[in-house]
């Protein structure tokens, strides 16, 4: 547990990238994401709540902003 559990929205407590895995705050989920070429889960639920999530490509993401704006 650390500091970074306080802001953190993502709900996967399953993931081994969540901070709460670790000690190493976003790092690890952020190396994760780069990697896959997605948005972070937290970006999704500022948007909309992540149940209703497809996917986490940057299309998605962007998909999910422009019909938040609709
Ligand atoms: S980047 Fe990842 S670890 Fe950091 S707050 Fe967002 S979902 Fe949580």
């Amino acid at each position: 547990m650390n500091d970074f559990n306080n802001f953190c929205t993502c709900k996967d407590l399953e993931c081994p990238f969540h901070p709460t895995k670790h000690n190493k705050g976003c790092s690890l989920c952020i190396q994760k994401n780069l990697k896959k070429k997605e948005i972070p889960s937290c970006f999704f639920n500022i948007v909309k709540n992540e149940e209703i999530i497809e996917g986490y490509s940057f299309y998605d993401f962007a998909k999910l902003v422009i019909e938040d704006n609709k």
